[in-house]
Order: structure tokens, then C-alpha cells, then sequence
């Protein structure tokens, strides 16, 4: 039903899926840069589409709201939810006799600003399964949560300003959301701002935001991607970066941040299991993992391979 070259491809359809080289027909699970590419034509949903458009310019593309199935190429394709950013999709191809359910990224768990992941069940299931490990089992959310809102509200009682670090599409208007819903205001990185402005055109409400233009506003936080390093000209700061890599300890040396708070848009090791169990397949092919989860699942009999080449690190967001 599939075969690798360079990438996953259904094969009777000749349709890519999520290959970082132009093809002339891709499927997009989400808009994150690992997962693009100036193609020909793609299928994604209308919220994948506008990011991938904000993203790489115009492009041909084919929406596929969620779960309103297509004939293609000789298979019925389907998107469902995947709890991962924005517009974040799995896809179910099915042949008639078989099915195959491939994840892209996701999480299984509640997101702010992302349709809660559904996972219907597939013959074949690929998996993406960053955090393979259980090393990577994330607290509850709501610590995490609790921990964020707390470091903010200690850093304007300091009279510092609370810098929070997270990726300009998905993370940081997922934090946005969180912060305002709490009553704090959000001044954004320009690159997370014009990122923002598509999920609102797509209408994803991210509450009191606004640009960050280089001066910092008392009781404002202010959202930045990691790379932008340290801010100049607006005083003390208080570095916040949010990521599931914050599970490790040495995450916050690491990423030169003051603190680390564990708040994922990825499956944890927990997640990655249960979603086997959910989805129920015949065989299971995982990518992007370590090869321990392969072997985890097939002590819990799966019939499990690797697929593709493993980059854990490069691919987390
Ligand atoms: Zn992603």
C-alpha cells in the first residue's frame, strides 16, 4: 500500500506524504518546516493550507476539512484531528482492503489551540514517535500550567519582564492563548505575531496580543521564538522556555533559559503507547523514534518495524 523512497509514499495514488523535497503531489499533515516543501499540488486541511501559504507563498493546493472523506487516485482519504498545531492532520487512506493511518505529529492530550487528536482504527498504522522513551513521560498538564502562570506572575513581582520561549507556529500561539485566558496580556515576536494573524484569519481567538515592537509594557508578557535570544533594551529578564525536552533537568542550561517548563505538542511515551492500543493495527511502522520503542512494542505483540531514517532531535517542536 506504501513505499519508502526519500520519504513515505502511497503507492497506488503516487501521493507523498510529508517529504521535505517538491513532488508533484504531497500530502501535508501540518505547516511546521520539517514537513514542507514547494510542491505541485498538495492536499492538506484549510488551516494547514493557509500556514503552508503564509508560509512558502501561493501554491495549488486541495483542502481536506476533517473527516469529509475524497476519492483519490484510486483510495478514499480521510483527515482527523492530530492535537498537534493548528490545522494538524492525520491521514486514513483506505483501498477497500486495507487501511493505513499515518499520525504525523500529535498528541493525544488537550491543547488550547488545536482540535483534540482522533484516532480512528487502521490495518497499517505509522507512527511518529519523537518522544519513544520513557525518559519522555510529560507531568499532568495542569502542573505545567501552573508552573508557567506562576514564574509570569512572580516576574512582574519582581519587576522584571517574563520572556517566554516557544516556537513561532503552534507553541507560541498556544501559550498566547493560556496566558490571556489567565488575564495576562502578551506583546509577540513579530515572527510569532505574523503567524498569530493566521490563525486568527482562520478563527482561532488568541485573546488580549498584540506586536512587540521593542519596548516592554508593565503587566505585558512577552512570547518570543527561541532564537531570538536575548532581548535588548527592555531590562531585566526572566527566560521561560516551554518545551517537552524540559522533562530533562539539563534542558534549561541547555537552552540558556532561566527556567524550563514541560508543556509538549507531542505524544509522550505514554501517549505513543496508548495510541497503538487505540488504533489497533495489524502492524505498526514508527518513524522519527528510537529504535527501543520498535522494540517495546514488539515485547507487547506488536508486529513493530523502524521506517526511515531516525533524526529524533532535529525533528522535535
Ligand atoms: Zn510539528
Amino acid at each position: 500500500m506504501f513505499h519508502w523512497e526519500n520519504g513515505l509514499k502511497l503507492t497506488k495514488a503516487d501521493l507523498a506524504i510529508d517529504v521535505r523535497r517538491r513532488q508533484p503531489r504531497a500530502f501535508i499533515s501540518h505547516a511546521h518546516s520539517d514537513h514542507i516543501a514547494r510542491h505541485e499540488y498538495a492536499l492538506c486541511t484549510p488551516e494547514t493550507a493557509a500556514l503552508y501559504q503564509h508560509r512558502l507563498g501561493k501554491r495549488r493546493t486541495l483542502e481536506m476539512p476533517y473527516r469529509q472523506p475524497i476519492e483519490w487516485g484510486g483510495l478514499r482519504l480521510t483527515t482527523f484531528p492530530a492535537g498537534h498545531c493548528l490545522g494538524s492532520a492525520m491521514l486514513l487512506a483506505t483501498d477497500g482492503e486495507q487501511s493505513l493511518l499515518y499520525t504525523g505529529d500529535f498528541k493525544l492530550g488537550e491543547s488550547a489551540t488545536a482540535v483534540r487528536a482522533e484516532l480512528p482504527h487502521a490495518d497499517i498504522l505509522v507512527i511518529e514517535s519523537t518522544y519513544g522513551h520513557p525518559d519522555y513521560r510529560l507531568p499532568p498538564r495542569k502542573e505545567a500550567l501552573d508552573q508557567l502562570f506562576s514564574l509570569v506572575r512572580e516576574t512582574f513581582d519582581a519587576g522584571a519582564v517574563p520572556v517566554v520561549q516557544a516556537y513561532a507556529l503552534g507553541k507560541g500561539q498556544e501559550v498566547t492563548r493560556l496566558l490571556t485566558d489567565q488575564g495576562i496580556p502578551v506583546l509577540q515576536h513579530r515572527d510569532v505575531y505574523a503567524v498569530s494573524k493566521v490563525y486568527e484569519a482562520c478563527g482561532m481567538k488568541l485573546g488580549n496580543f498584540k506586536k512587540f515592537t521593542g519596548r516592554a509594557v508593565p503587566g505585558w508578557a512577552i512570547v518570543a521564538p527561541p532564537g531570538a535570544g536575548y532581548l535588548e533594551g527592555i531590562g531585566r529578564q526572566v527566560r521561560i522556555a516551554v518545551t517537552g525536552w524540559a522533562v530533562d533537568r539539563r534542558t534549561k542550561y541547555r537552552f540558556r533559559v532561566d527556567h524550563a517548563v514541560p508543556l509538549s505538542d507531542h505524544a509522550d511515551y505514554d501517549e505513543l503507547l496508548e495510541a497503538v492500543e487505540r488504533v489497533s493495527p495489524r502492524v505498526v511502522y514508527c518513524t522519527h523514534g528510537p529504535e527501543s520503542f520498535v522494540d517495546r512494542l514488539r515485547e507487547a505483540g506488536h508486529d513493530a518495524h523502524p521506517l526511515g531514517r531516525a533524526s529524533q532531535k532535529s525533528l522535535l517542536r
